[in-house]
């Protein structure tokens, strides 16, 4: 037996538990949601709490002095102790949390209201060509808007190894150097599934450089730890953290670099979407994202190792030594991408919608220099099952 069989042998009552708790995918057995990386579902505990502060306390924020918005203003405050907490701050004083609609926005406000108080004319940063585009245009953006200002910096491609689909870390050791200011990084990698390695990353460009990660496919998926990577910034989707559409947040440390203070008037903060978000990392906490990240990754080996045994007919994209069954490389996090050799992704989309998977099948947002071609996504929750993954092989084979 694979050692994946024995996590899913090992979790398997602890999953089913937590499954039934997702309204949406238990009302619908005949189908599998299977987009997590672009939304995830919601389950019961989160559902209660909007209802709950929607019936109970619905109110502004900050701004009134009656019970209901008293309460309002308590839940926004203790929700950025809440976030702290789940990203296992050690320092919480040391640290700010700023609320967003999602992970675009919230790397939007680290480039707009921060990263130009750090930069001075002919600087460097080094930012992902090849990751989400939410991770990179910002920063082109605040090279054009500093330029218009008289300050030139200049923006640097963040390497990759070939082979595996991580950062390369010699290759961003020959181009970081004393006017390195930034380094922008993915944490799990929203097409290949690979778990970057951030460490690495810190490592070679040394103590002081700020790093700002996305953590937009590792939140809610995986234990994150803001002590353990020695970032800066942690930005993440609420959303795909089993909270409500509209909602994210930046984590910030006041270490290196200026404060994080997101400039002007900041308006009506999405009060009820952070209550879900609370709500959504109570959850995950009760869950255990340690176990949520064995059950997905178990999930994730059986889907390519079926794969693998169909490579005649699927390309799937990404790190090659981590498709093997059992293999000691398994960095590949909750996600897997491929293609079918003769079938277009999105036609392959409608075929798979017929027998119940919804999945993503596009370009999936690739910035710069990734690769846009069409292919076929599968994204996991806590939610998804060995059947669902055999019966998404069974209709695979069916295309060979
Ligand atoms: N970064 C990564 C790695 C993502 O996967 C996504 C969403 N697919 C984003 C950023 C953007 O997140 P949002 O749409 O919530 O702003």
């Amino acid at each position: 037996m694979s050692a994946y069989h024995t996590e899913i042998e090992e979790l398997g009552s602890w999953q089913r538990e937590l499954r039934a708790q997702f309204p949406i995918v238990t009302g619908h057995p005949d189908l599998a949601y299977l987009d997590a990386a672009a939304t995830a579902q919601k389950p019961q505990p989160v559902l209660d709490a909007v209802r709950r502060y929607l019936t109970t306390s619905n109110a502004n924020a900050g701004r009134g002095s009656y019970p209901w918005a008293n309460a309002t203003t308590a839940l926004v405050e203790g929700a950025r102790d809440r976030v702290k907490r789940f990203l296992g701050d050690p320092d919480p004083d040391g640290s700010a949390v700023h609320f967003t609609s999602g992970t675009t926005e919230g790397l939007r406000t680290v480039a707009r209201d921060w990263l130009p108080g750090l930069l001075t004319d002919g600087d460097e940063i080094v930012v992902p060509f090849h990751d989400h585009r939410a991770n990179l245009s910002p920063w082109l953006e605040a090279q054009e808007l500093l330029a218009r200002q008289g300050v030139g910096i200049r923006v640097r491609e963040l390497p990759y190894q070939a082979g595996s689909g991580d950062y390369d870390p010699d290759a961003l050791a020959r181009i970081a150097g004393p006017r390195t200011r930034f380094v922008a990084v993915t944490h799990v990698h929203h097409v290949y599934g690979a778990d970057m390695n951030v460490h690495r990353v810190r490592r070679v460009v040394g103590p002081d450089v700020p790093i700002c990660l996305d953590a937009a496919q590792s939140v809610g998926h995986l234990p994150v730890s803001v002590a353990d990577l020695d970032v800066d910034f942690v930005v993440f989707s609420g959303h795909k953290a089993l909270a409500l559409p509209g909602t994210g947040a930046v984590w910030a440390r006041r270490r290196r670099g200026p404060d994080f203070r997101p400039g002007g008037w900041q308006g009506t903060p999405n009060t009820v979407g952070i209550a879900s978000l609370v709500a959504a990392l109570d959850w995950l906490d009760a869950a255990g994202t340690d176990r949520i990240e064995r059950w997905t990754v178990a999930l994730t080996s059986l889907l390519t190792d079926g794969l693998s045994r169909m490579e005649g007919t699927y390309e799937v994209l990404g790190c090659r030594t981590s498709l093997a069954a059992g293999s000691k490389v398994q960095r590949r996090r909750s996600l897997v991408t491929f293609r079918h050799r003769g079938i277009d992704a999105h036609d392959l989309g409608f075929i798979l919608y017929s027998h119940g998977f919804m999945v993503r099948s596009d370009g999936h947002c690739q910035a710069g220099t990734g690769d846009k071609d069409g292919s076929v996504r599968v994204s996991l929750h806590v939610h998804n099952t060995p059947e669902e993954m055999e019966r998404l092989l069974t209709a695979l084979a069916s295309l060979q």
